[in-house]
């Protein structure tokens, strides 16, 4: 227990309690008062939090996040205390356990839908208008229609993170095809679903922010754009889970795919840029890449920082040769990359054209966006 109560008195016990991936020292004075509480993990949180007293062990760990509240959870053996998370489904918000989805939904049995993947910073959430439009303009492509409008979804991504409580937060909106039958054709459903899902995301060790990343280019080719448009962010990822398990097989934690024609895409779930020659440059959407929104706030970066800067196909040998390499992404944020194909990119460390922009781009996520009060 976090308390020992004895005869109804209450004696301060320290605990520590091990989760799957750190730990939480909580001190308890009385039942459900958290005198002090401190991350004793380095890995995901590595800072020290001391909380103020007095309050109650939900007030007090709701900012970190679910993972914290996963180890609340596995203490309490889920009796005392409860996540309580809400999950946005079709108009309301529902208990965790309430959110379910059919087994004929086409988002589950064919990957037919769309989605977003989307940031909230400081109570913030950082640019909602460039998200929603890429996801009704995937879902326009895919001639899937959102029941709601664009300042509608806007509403209920903010109702999801108020909802939950959150400040900093990863929110997931998926939009599926509905209920279907087996059968692959839509018109045998009726209505989209759409989820929005609330939650953190941890994407690659922080060490590696300051280090920088180890990637490979992998056999699995980007989709073509004349089959499968990149920049239809559409719920069916298999191109890229299938470079993903290459680099992982390749003991690396992302892979970069290449064009038919031998160019450089990005990443799997990022986009890539690199520094050559004094010049940043990204491949050009008609690649065959995801239009990444945090690939458009880097080059409104570069522009206002008078970096020299081009959307332009490149090579292997461009990005083993490069000074600086670095990955964009709502979830990844901005990470450096230090070694493609067991090539040492630049001087084997982040560079200082990447330490500007991610300097730039984190003084941009704690200040701008659309606030969730
Ligand atoms: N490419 C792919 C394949 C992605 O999945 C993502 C993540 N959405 C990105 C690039 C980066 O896009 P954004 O900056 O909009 O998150």
């Amino acid at each position: 227990m976090f308390f020992s109560e004895s005869r109804g008195r209450c004696k301060p016990v320290k605990h520590v309690v091990e989760g799957r991936s750190g730990a939480v020292r909580l001190n308890y004075s009385k039942p459900n008062r958290v005198d002090t509480v401190t991350m004793i993990s380095k890995k995901h949180y590595p800072e020290k939090i001391m909380l103020k007293k007095g309050g109650t062990a939900e007030e007090t760990l709701r900012p970190f996040g679910r993972r914290v509240f996963l180890y609340i959870d596995i203490y309490y053996g889920r009796r005392e205390w409860k996540v309580n998370r809400k999950i946005f489904m079709n108009g309301r918000l529902v208990p965790e356990e309430e959110a379910v989805v059919s087994v004929f939904d086409h988002g589950y049995l064919y990957g037919d839908g769309v989605f977003e993947g989307i940031r909230a910073y400081n109570g913030r959430v950082f640019r909602l208008e460039e998200h929603t439009c890429r996801l009704f303009d995937s879902a326009k492509s895919i001639m899937l229609n959102i029941p709601y409008s664009k300042q509608e979804m806007n509403r209920a991504i903010i109702d999801t993170i108020k909802a939950n409580n959150l400040q900093d937060a990863y929110i997931r909106v998926v939009v599926s095809r509905g209920t279907g039958d087996l059968g692959l054709d839509p018109r045998k459903c009726k209505e989209a679903q759409v989820v929005i899902i609330a939650d953190k995301i941890t994407l690659y060790p922080e060490e590696l922010y300051e280090k920088g990343l180890n990637v490979v280019t992998v056999a699995t080719r980007r989709n073509m754009a004349d089959a499968l448009d990149p920049k239809i962010k559409s719920l069916n990822y298999l191109n890229n889970i299938l470079a993903k398990i290459e680099a992982n097989r390749a003991g690396v934690l992302e892979a970069l795919m290449i064009s038919g024609q031998g160019y450089i895409c990005e990443g799997t779930g990022d986009n890539i840029f690199i520094h050559r020659k004094g010049k940043l440059i990204t491949p050009p959407p008609y690649l065959g890449i995801l239009e990444g929104v945090t690939r458009a706030v880097i080059l409104e970066i570069a522009e206002e920082e008078n970096i020299p800067f081009q959307e332009a196909p490149f090579t292997r040998h461009d990005l083993y040769t490069a000074d600086e390499c670095f990955l964009s992404g709502t979830a990844a944020e901005l990470i450096p990359v230090i070694e493609a194909d067991m090539r040492v990119i630049g001087t084997g460390e982040p560079g200082p054209v990447t330490g500007r922009l991610i300097k730039r781009f984190r003084e941009r996520t704690s200040s701008e966006g659309t606030p969730v009060a």
